[in-house]
């Protein structure tokens, strides 16, 4: 503050400075303890199954020669929980290298043809039946990450709902539209403005089972942020969910 001279200043802008200052650091109080949040929930996460494997692994030690059926049990649950891991490490991974806002590579795109190979490739991986339709949509922007976000979605739509998923391409002037939706379990109205925190499930129970952490979703408000895109979500519980991916039509 030295080098601000008070003489030359009036006095409403010294108040300004001090108050600029001020929501400076309440931003990066915010982010700290946004980070601090963030690094306590890994944890917590990465210590449920670490626990399983623990007293598994113990168990198999201590009783798995004399009694070879625990060896089956024993060993298939800690080769399940490791899976659970590497899947939570690999999430965070993402995120961590998505906010160093990783080199992207941006070019004119047809996010048609993007979707037909994405969901192309995920069909083969899933069996499942989805629906493409739309009309070729030229956008810049970066084709692996938009690919990556539509498995995100259609991993969402797999998990929570076991009819066809439909992915519709939709172009006006300004925005071209790729929209993931489903005719599942639905998410309940008081839950939807915060799906897109990070490590928030809905319920706990359903998506314990599905394996979910709650990460997915946040990546992809992140990434989508990234392209200069916007994501909504909307769902009626019990019906089905609609995510959107909106990007700007720049027009030349
Ligand atoms: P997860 O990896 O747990 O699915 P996400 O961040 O992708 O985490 O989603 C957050 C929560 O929102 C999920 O736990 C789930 O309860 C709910 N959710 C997301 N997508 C859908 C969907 N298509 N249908 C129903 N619920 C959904």
């Amino acid at each position: 503050f030295k080098r601000i001279s008070t003489s030359s200043k009036s006095r409403d802008e010294i108040e300004q400075l001090g108050e600029t200052f001020n929501e400076m650091i309440e931003r990066l109080e915010e982010n700290y303890h946004k980070q601090e949040q963030f690094v306590s929930n890994a944890s917590h996460e990465l210590k449920t199954p670490l626990t399983v494997i623990e007293s598994y692994a113990s168990l198999l030690q201590r009783r798995g020669a004399s009694r070879p059926e625990i060896i089956e049990e024993s060993v298939e649950a800690i080769h399940s929980e490791a899976v659970r891991m590497r899947e939570l490490t690999q999430q965070l991974l993402l995120l961590a290298r998505q906010s160093e806002k990783e080199n992207l590579h941006i070019s004119e795109v047809d996010l048609e043809a993007v979707a037909a190979d994405a969901v192309e490739n995920y069909r083969g991986s899933y069996h499942r039946e989805i629906e493409l339709s739309g009309k070729p949509a030229i956008v810049q922007t970066d084709p692996d990450k938009v690919k990556q976000l539509l498995y995100i979605l259609l991993d969402n739509a797999r998990k929570y709902s076991s009819d066809v998923i439909d992915v519709k391409i939709d172009t006006t002037e300004t925005e071209s539209v790729i929209a993931v939706i489903d005719r599942g379990i639905g998410i309940p109205e008081k839950d939807l403005e915060r799906v897109f925190e990070r490590f928030y499930r809905v319920d706990e129970s359903r998506t314990r089972t599905s394996g979910g952490y709650g990460l997915g979703l946040s990546l992809a408000k992140d990434i989508t942020e990234a392209l200069g895109a916007r994501i909504t979500i909307e769902s009626t519980y019990g019906q089905g969910t609609a995510v959107r991916l909106i990007f700007p039509v720049t027009s030349e």
